[in-house]
């Protein structure tokens, strides 16, 4: 049973091998043609490898679509009694805002009240990242990341805040840099409850916020 299990993993990993480098390919090939029509030479040294670097980038800043919550948490789930709220601060990110194609990052901060199941904090990054690595807008990713720890733990509760800095609005010029956006996600208890969602709201403003 084991053996089998492991070929058909490999048979996996070649197919999904085989996918990426169409799509590299296919990215590559579209970012010759972009560089093209902005007026390039894309066969001037400094650019005749840019499309397959830039492929091999989307590929990493786009791996989001390709992992799901079972892989990423990878069942690092555990029973517990403490019905404490858990805050996981400061999770830098970054992602792409699927406006512009341009960078977005910054801070998530993750808070939840354990009903029996707490999960390892390190997944709380994980999680993020899963999310921020597809093309984004800042208010979906944080009730994505959100709604993921409801469904995952069925916690009383959880809060997200994300604070971003927005490349699309920095380099047009429409915001100066160093403006944050902060968007908020709150669910069950941090929802409902005007007292958890003060405290959790306190907690991140003790330090990570207002800088
Ligand atoms: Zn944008």
């Amino acid at each position: 049973m084991e053996i089998d299990e492991t070929v058909q993993n490999e048979d996996e990993v070649a197919v999904g091998g085989a996918v990426a480098l169409q799509r590299q390919a296919r990215i590559a090939e579209l970012t010759r043609e972009l560089l093209e029509a902005l007026g390039e030479d894309a066969q001037r040294e400094g650019l005749l490898k840019t499309p397959l670097r830039s492929a091999k980038a989307w590929e990493k800043l786009t791996e989001g679509y390709r992992l799901d919550l079972t892989q990423v948490t990878n069942g690092a789930l555990f029973e517990s009694e403490s019905s404490q709220m858990v805050i996981v601060r400061d999770i830098e990110f970054s992602s792409l805002c699927e406006h512009h194609l341009l960078p977005f990052f910054g801070r998530a901060h993750i808070g939840y009240i354990p009903d029996r199941k707490i999960i390892g904090i390190s997944k709380f990054a994980r999680i993020t990242d899963m999310f921020a690595r597809r093309l984004q807008v800042q208010e979906r990713l944080t009730g994505q990341i959100a709604t993921a720890v409801m469904g995952l733990l069925a916690p009383k509760g959880v809060g997200v805040v994300i604070e971003a800095q927005h490349m699309c609005m920095v380099m047009r010029g429409v915001e100066k840099q160093g403006a944050m956006t902060t968007t908020m996600s709150m669910l069950g208890d941090f929802r409902d409850d005007q007292r958890t969602r003060q405290e959790f709201m306190d907690a991140l403003t003790m330090r990570s916020l207002g800088r």
